[in-house]
């Protein structure tokens, strides 16, 4: 009796042990990289499918296989959430080249800005000239521009560690530089690529004409970053060289496509949100392996690593991956419209769309004690070299859910190599490494599952 009685005491302590956070965690990360899934899919996304531009056959190929992936995980919800989203089309590979006198030219690796109109069938040949970034461009005169090809040519800056800020601070060329270009009589534009490495891909990116009627815009393309450099000694050299280029580059209608949104549904607090996500779309260069299917497949297996590691949560859990953000963001808007609509209430949004590299914390965008929250959760990823908890923007999808109360946040990796591969044909699968992947996923189901269990405490009164 009194051994029965022993026994039956010890089973009670065991089934009641709760495990410790620490202990969750490290249950969590052993997940991931002993049976994550995330590696996989991201190889059937990029090696099957490939890129995946807005209004693609291949964009619509994503939305199914990772519809079909989340349906094999037996949550409670997974569902397609309809939006239109642009079309635009490269057409065949862009040429171009340097001309050095007559019948003498030097070929150039360039790739048409996304948006951008094609030239003409025969493309486009005139004076280039070199103007080094936004500022420089704005403050030139008509008669300077007037009729050339401006060369937009500010490098990004080497000397900042955070490499998403030298992008910051030179993408505007890119994406605003034919426009400002255009109104000064410019015919074309050629901007130096996104990219701290010297090599001879281009970078493809967003481009817009704003304002500016369809009779003004002119035609932008990237360089890649050598050819940028040889370009810039020829022009020290020679002030009036012709450039070419020819590209053929469409916009068509918007198309019908999709936001594809998988749910573990809360058993304390089924109307609160948390969403994890990235972008399902992107460049069609490459197949899209960092930007975005690392964020893609992470958030899908936050949902599958939550369920492996016996995890009940009791807010819904959302992952999202939202389409078109590449070239319109239409899926992070539609999201956060439907959401509105039906007065959901989110308390957390983490983006991952930097990258499928070394996880190294979050950058935060919250209250003071909302984040000072998150901050007291940082001994438990010391372990896992996860030690950035910094204020900074979630990400560009899940921007539009911004409000006074929810808590955004983003994935940080090691950024040092992500603008070798932005864009660019060679952000391709073989360029991911399984472990840091892996990590990721599992850095990010850890944050979901403090945030799930401690929700956020409620704002000081005062
Ligand atoms: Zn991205």
């Amino acid at each position: 009796m009194k051994i029965i009685k022993i026994l039956f005491v010890s089973l009670i302590t065991v089934s009641t042990y709760a495990q410790t956070d620490a202990e969750t965690i490290r249950t969590i990360y052993s997940s991931s990289l002993t049976n994550g899934k995330s590696y996989a899919w991201l190889d059937h996304l990029s090696n099957e499918i490939g890129g995946r531009l807005s209004g693609s056959e291949n964009a619509e190929k994503a939305v199914a296989y990772t519809k079909a992936e989340l349906d094999k995980l037996d949550l409670d919800k997974v569902w397609l959430q309809p939006v239109m989203v642009p079309k635009w089309v490269r057409g065949e590979k862009e040429t171009a080249y340097i001309e050095i006198g007559t019948n003498k030219k030097i070929n150039v690796n360039i790739c048409a800005l996304g948006g951008s109109i094609a030239t003409s069938a025969n493309g486009l040949i005139a004076e280039i000239i070199e103007v080094l970034g936004m500022e420089a461009l704005k403050s030139m005169k008509k008669d300077e521009i007037e009729g050339k090809i401006v060369f937009l040519n500010k490098p990004m800056e080497a000397t900042f560690i955070q490499t998403f800020k030298a992008y910051g601070g030179s993408v505007g060329q890119r994406v605003r530089g034919a426009t400002v270009a255009a109104k000064l009589g410019a015919v074309g534009v050629i901007v130096r690529s996104m990219n701290l490495r010297l090599d001879d891909f281009p970078h493809t990116g967003t481009m817009r004409y704003g304002d500016l009627p369809s009779e003004k815009r002119i035609p932008a393309a990237a360089i890649s970053t050598n050819d940028a450099e040889v370009l810039s000694k020829m022009l020290k050299e020679n002030k009036g060289l012709q450039f070419y280029f020819k590209q053929s580059s469409k916009q068509y209608d918007d198309v019908q496509s999709y936001n594809v949104i998988g749910e573990i549904t809360g058993t304390e607090f089924p109307d609160e949100y948390i969403v994890i996500g990235g972008h399902l779309d992107s460049w069609d260069l490459g197949d899209g392996s960092h930007d975005d299917g690392a964020g893609i497949v992470q958030s899908m297996d936050v949902l599958r690593l939550l369920k492996e590691s016996g995890i009940k949560p009791k807010h819904s859990i959302r992952a999202v991956l939202f389409m078109n953000e590449e070239n319109g963001l239409r899926g992070g808007k539609k999201y956060a419209e439907v959401a509105k609509a039906k007065g959901e209430n989110h308390i957390f949004a983490l983006e991952s769309d930097s990258g499928g590299f070394t996880p190294r914390g979050f950058s935060i965008s919250a209250s003071d004690a909302k984040f000072d929250q998150i901050l007291s959760w940082a001994p438990l990823f010391k372990p896992y070299l996860i030690h950035h908890f910094e204020r900074g923007g979630g990400g560009a999808d899940i921007g539009p859910l911004k409000n006074d109360q929810i808590v955004l946040a983003g994935l940080r990796v090691d950024s040092q190599r992500y603008f070798d591969y932005h864009h660019t044909a060679n952000d391709t699968f073989d360029a991911i490494n399984k472990r840091e992947l892996e990590l990721g996923a599992a850095t990010i189901t850890a944050l979901v599952y403090l945030v799930d269990k401690y929700g956020f405490k409620d704002e000081p009164t005062n």
